[in-house]
C-alpha cells in the first residue's frame, strides 16, 4: 500500500531523500508504521527496555528524584519524548509517588506524534491529572526546572544521507522497484536531533534540569555504509520490503549528539552503557525487593529481565545512556564516577 504510494510519488515528482522516505514509512498519517501498527512486545516487531521490565522506569524515576532533591526540590516538569505505550512513565510515576513533595511539585508532558499511541498512553496514565500531551517540544513554556527523557526516541528520527556533497536519494530501477541512487561512502546527519537538543536547551537553561536519552548507536567513526535498518518480528528486514509494516531506524551518532548539546549551551556528561547506568542506580536492590514478594516463576522472570537489560550479550552495552545538564547543575547520580 505505502510502497505503491511512494512509487507513484517518485514517478510523478522524482527521487526522494532518505529523510522523506523515513518520514513517509514511519509517520504517514494514514499508512505510516507508527500510525497504524503495534510495534512493541513479543507479538510485535521489537521489545524496548520499559516493555521488558517495570524496573527500567522505576530506576529512571529514582534517578530523577535524587537529581531533583539535590537541585533544591524546585517546581519540576518531566517531559518524555516518544513514550510508546507509556510503560516507562507509568513505572516512573509509581516509583516516585512516595518521594516527599515530588508529585505535588510535578507536571508531566508527553511528547508524541502518533494519535494511536497518544490514546494508549492516555488510557494507561488515566490515574494522573498533572499530565498533558504535546506534539513537540516547541509548544512547552520554559518556565520550570525541566527533565527531558527519551528511550529509543532519537533512533526513530528521520536522517539525511550524503555521498560526497550529494544528498542520497531513492528512485526507481528499470523494473519500477525502489532503489538507492548513486554510490560511495555515506555520511549521515540528523537535523531533527539538532532541533530537539536546541529545544531541550531552551527548556533547561532558564531554570535548570537535564536531558537523558537512552539509545543504541556509535561513539567512534560512522559506518561508511550508513546505518539505516529495518526490523520486523524481531529480525532485520530488507529496507524496501513491507514498507509501513516494518520499523525503520538509524543508529544514533553519540559524538554528534554531545557536540550538539554543547553547541546549544548544555553540558554533556560521559556516555554510560545502559548496564552500568542501571547497576549504579540500584537495579539489583530493586530486583531483590521484588523477588521477596514473588513466586518462584516470577523470581526467574525478574532475573531474566535484569539479565536482558544488563548483559553485554543483550542490551547492556549496545544501549548507551546520554545525559546533558544545565552547566551549573549538580552531577546526576551514576555519572559522578566518570
Ligand atoms: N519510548 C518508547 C517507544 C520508542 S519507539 C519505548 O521505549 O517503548 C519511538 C516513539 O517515538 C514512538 O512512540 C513514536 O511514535 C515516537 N515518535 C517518533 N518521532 C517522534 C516525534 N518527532 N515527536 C514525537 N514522538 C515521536
Amino acid at each position: 500500500m505505502l510502497a505503491g504510494i511512494i512509487k507513484a510519488f517518485i514517478r510523478e515528482s522524482g527521487p526522494i531523500t532518505v529523510a522523506q522516505f523515513m518520514q513517509l514509512a514511519l509517520y504517514d498519517p494514514k499508512h505510516g508504521y507508527y500510525t497504524t501498527k503495534e510495534p512493541f512486545g513479543g507479538g510485535g516487531d521489537f521489545t524496548t527496555a520499559p516493555e521488558i521490565s517495570q524496573m527500567f522506569g522505576e530506576m529512571l524515576g529514582l534517578w530523577i528524584a535524587d537529581f531533583w532533591q539535590r537541585s533544591g526540590m524546585p517546581k519540576l516538569r518531566i517531559v518524555e519524548c516518544g513514550p510508546g505505550r507509556g510503560a516507562l512513565m507509568q513505572d516512573l510515576l509509581r516509583a516516585t509517588q512516595h518521594v516527599p513533595q515530588l508529585h505535588t511539585h510535578l507536571e508531566v508532558v508527553m511528547v508524541e506524534i502518533s494519535p494511536r499511541l497518544i490514546a494508549l498512553q492516555q488510557q494507561k496514565l488515566s490515574a494522573y491529572s498533572n499530565i498533558c500531551w504535546q506534539p513537540d517540544l516547541t509548544s512547552i513554556a520554559a518556565d520550570k526546572y525541566t527533565i527531558i527523557l527519551g528511550n529509543e526516541f532519537l533512533d526513530a528520527l528521520p536522517i539525511r544521507q550524503y555521498t560526497g556533497t550529494l544528498e542520497r536519494r531513492i528512485g526507481l530501477d528499470d523494473a519500477g522497484e525502489l532503489c538507492f541512487l548513486g554510490g560511495g561512502d555515506i555520511r549521515e546527519t540528523c537535523p531533527d536531533m539538532e532541533r530537539i537538543l536546541q529545544e531541550a536547551a531552551r527548556l533547561i537553561l532558564p531554570q535548570g534540569g537535564a536531558c537523558l536519552f537512552i539509545d543504541y548507536g556509535y561513539t567512534d567513526t560512522a559506518p561508511k555504509e550508513g546505518t539505516l535498518q529495518a526490523v520486523k518480528a524481531h529480525h532485520y528486514h530488507p529496507l524496501f520490503e513491507d514498507i509501513g509494516a516494518a520499523d525503520i531506524t538509524a543508529l544514533v551518532d553519540f559524538n554528534a549528539l554531545a557536540k550538539m548539546s554543547t553547541h546549544a549551551g548544555l553540558c554533556p556528561l560521559p556516555l554510560l552503557t545502559q548496564g552500568l547506568f542501571l547497576e549504579r542506580t540500584g537495579i539489583h536492590i530493586r530486583l531483590k525487593a521484588l523477588q521477596e514478594k514473588a513466586t518462584e516463576a516470577q523470581r526467574t522472570e525478574l532475573e531474566t529481565a535484569v539479565e536482558r537489560l544488563l548483559s553485554p550479550a543483550q542490551m547492556g552495552t549496545l544501549f548507551k545512556v546520554f545525559c546533558a545538564t544545565h552547566p551549573k547543575a549538580v552531577i546526576p547520580h551514576a555519572f559522578e564516577h566518570e
